[in-house]
């Protein structure tokens, strides 16, 4: 091959590459050209990504930044990784300043730290700021990571100052508030038993009147006084009761009791007024209804006047019965009455404090409209309901019902009159339903009628004729029945009494006196004499009897600073026989007590007297007593709580008398601590029992 072909040749080649190459590089340039339009594109794109974001930090910023709260992140080692304008403002930097730094608030005060479920925690803390002192809550929550570790807390505060402001004003109006009903209670607790201290020799010295021979004027003045003074004594009782109540005070004292004569009791207490008003009261109580339970007595006697006597009050016809029934492990007491009823409208009012059925002044009975606040509260307390079943002009029920815890019982067997026949010929429908109830539920064959022509036909072992059928119609009765009963027993009220004993020669085999006692009637039923309401009332027949103690003559300490209650109780302690011997301090008595030329068998002892009172002096006595004799102290007090009585005890007194003193319970105490000192009957020491700690 020749020079110029090679060299042609290889131009050739040259030329053909360097085309190539050319259209290489201009290929290339394109691709690249595409690229790097491609890649504006995307730097456009995360261009407006990165202006997005940015708007969006910002919003989020503001809205951070706008919210009152205050928003703050730290990390491990405490440095601010974030903050917000809120927090900025609050320490003073601004917030993008903080960031890096280690700052807070300076704080004065912190409560405890509480955790939460959720693993936070949070706190309340006063904090110093340019504008003074706020309240800030905080909630401290960890922020984690992937694989749960704490790489920082965020930390959220709220301005609570205003809330705090109000939670202590409130706070403080809720201190003020209970100190001044603590006060209110204080003040009607005082004046109450200041009340009580006059009335007590009021009361009293009636009484003492009322047993001297009186012309029929003198009398009706002094029972007048003693009535008035009587009802002051309730209102002064309410009021003080519902003090008690308003402070959380009123403290159940429990005891076994029994429960017949509570009821049986409230119906003669309100007997007198009932049969003034012409009203029947009758009593009730099942057979199941267990003997004797475990309650504060005095309390349930206490709602059962109440309830009883309201029946009394406002029924004008009829007749109230008070009964005790039993449902399972609950003791059902029931005063129901045929009064005037209570709307339906004011059923539950009633039930308020000082609330009255109407609301007419003109047709206002007397009373505070407290009892049967009281009353439910008392029930209340001992865990039970009161409530009542009534319309207007259909009398009312008033129920109360008890969860019942029985005593141990002395075991008084329930005693069965079965298929005993008893006819009862009453005009009072309260007291034919009421007997014929008593004598069903022991098994009796009982039988009621309203008189003469309705008397069925048929034998009977007892008839028991109402005296209120009037005196001829009682004689017709009993010529009807005389070949048709075996005994024929009369009922009648107290103050009818006196006619018994010119019916006895007529025919009559037994009385009872209404509202009936159970004992009184199931001894009539069994044929035997009069029960013991009757053989009460026929020793009533001579009143006149100065009451004599069955003790021995005993000298009794009497330690009294007033006066008029000092007399009432010497005449009182003479009246039962007793010598008294009275002093007016506590020092003194102490003295006299200790002093073996005195002589002293028993004490009386005020509790409240100037400068030495009743407890020191009962302290000073025992500190005193040698080994062996131990002086009877009873304590008497205005004060009827709980824990006056608990402190005479502790204080060594053997027993306690609320004042106005009541001369059945003075004499029944003397009696009793009395005969203690003095050797011998075991019947004082078994007796014991019965007077109440
Ligand atoms: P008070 O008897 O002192 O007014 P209570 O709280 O005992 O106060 O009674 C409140 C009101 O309930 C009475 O004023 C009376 O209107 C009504 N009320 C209570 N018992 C009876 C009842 N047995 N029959 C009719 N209304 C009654």
């Amino acid at each position: 091959m020749d020079a110029f072909a090679l060299v042609a040749g290889g131009a050739a080649a040259f030329a053909v590459a360097s085309v190539a190459a050319v259209f290489h590089l201009v290929h290339g340039r394109r691709a690249l050209l595409r690229k790097a339009a491609a890649l504006e594109d995307t730097v456009e794109v995360l261009t407006d990504r990165v202006f997005e974001l940015a708007e969006s930090e910002e919003r989020h910023r503001g809205l951070i930044d706008a919210q009152g709260d205050l928003i703050v992140r730290r990390d491990r080692q405490g440095t601010i990784t974030f903050a917000n304008r809120a927090f900025g403002d609050l320490v003073g930097v601004s917030a993008a300043e903080l960031v890096g730094l280690d700052r807070g608030p300076v704080v004065i005060d912190r409560s405890e730290e509480r955790r939460e479920a959720d693993g936070s925690c949070s706190a309340d803390e006063m904090i110093a700021t340019p504008t003074g002192h706020r309240w800030i809550a905080w909630r401290h929550h960890p922020i984690r990571d992937g694989e749960g570790r704490c790489e920082e807390m965020q930390s959220v505060g709220r301005d609570i100052t205003d809330r705090k402001a109000a939670e202590a004003a409130l706070a403080l109006s809720t201190a003020r508030a209970e100190s001044a009903n603590e006060a209110k209670s204080r003040f009607l607790a005082t004046v109450s038993h200041e009340i009580r201290t006059p009335l007590n020799g009021i009361l009293g010295m009636a009484d003492l009147l009322l047993d001297t021979r009186l012309s029929p004027d003198q009398k009706t003045y002094a029972d007048a006084v003693k009535g008035s003074g009587e009802a002051l004594l309730t209102l002064i009782d309410e009021i003080l009761d519902f003090s008690k109540i308003e402070a959380g005070r009123l403290d159940l004292d429990l005891a076994p009791f029994d429960l017949l004569p509570i009821i049986e009791g409230a119906a003669e207490l309100l007997g007198p007024r009932a049969q003034a008003k012409g009203l029947d009261v009758a009593t009730s109580i099942a057979p199941d209804v267990p003997a004797r339970l475990t309650g504060d007595a005095t309390r349930l006697r206490q709602v059962l006047l109440n309830l009883a006597g309201n029946a009394v009050k406002f029924t004008e016809t009829g007749g109230v019965t008070i009964a005790a029934t039993r449902d399972e492990d609950h003791l059902i007491l029931t005063v129901a009455d045929t009064g005037p009823g209570i709307a339906t409208a004011d059923v539950e009012r009633i039930f308020g404090e000082f609330e009255q059925g109407e609301t007419t002044f003109s047709r206002r009975h007397s009373g505070t409209g407290l009892g049967l606040a009281i009353s439910r509260r008392i029930v209340a307390l001992m865990g039970g309901t009161l409530t009542v079943a009534t319309a207007l002009g259909e009398g009312a029920t008033f129920t109360v019902r008890l969860p019942m815890t029985i005593a141990a019982t002395a075991g008084t067997p329930d005693e069965r009159l079965a298929d005993l026949a008893v006819l009862i010929v009453s005009p009072s429908p309260i007291e034919r339903a009421a007997l014929v109830r008593r004598l069903t539920a022991r098994g009796a064959d009982a039988t009621a009628c309203d008189g003469l022509l309705d008397i069925p036909p048929g034998l009977f072992d007892t008839a028991i004729l109402d005296y209120r059928l009037g005196e001829e119609s009682v004689a017709a009765v009993l010529a009807v029945l005389s070949e048709r009963v075996q005994r024929t027993v009369l009922l009648v009220r107290p103050a009818e009494r006196s006619a018994v004993s010119a019916w006895r020669q007529k025919g009559i085999g037994g009385w009872l006196v209404s509202p009936v006692r159970e004992a009184s009637l199931l001894m009539q039923m069994r044929g035997e004499g009069p029960g013991p309401a009757e053989r009460a009332a026929e020793g009533e027949g001579s009143a006149d009897q100065p009451l004599v103690s069955a003790g021995p003559a005993l000298t009794v300490l009497i330690a009294e600073d007033n006066d008029i209650n000092a007399l009432l109780c010497r005449k009182l302690v003479e009246k039962l026989g007793h010598r008294p011997v009275w002093v007016k301090d506590g020092r003194a008595a102490a003295t006299t007590a200790l002093d073996p030329a005195a002589s002293i068998d028993l004490v009386l002892m005020d509790m409240q007297m100037p400068e030495c009172d009743g407890l020191s002096a009962a302290k000073m006595i025992r500190a005193g007593e040698g080994d062996g004799r131990r002086l009877p102290i009873i304590a008497l007090t205005a004060n009827a709580f709980a824990e006056d009585r608990a402190a005479a005890i502790a204080a060594g007194m053997d027993s306690f008398l609320t004042k106005p003193l009541d001369r059945d319970r003075l004499a029944e105490a003397i009696d009793l601590y009395g005969k203690v000192t003095k050797p011998g009957p075991a019947r004082a020491t078994r007796r014991k029992a019965k007077v109440r700690r």
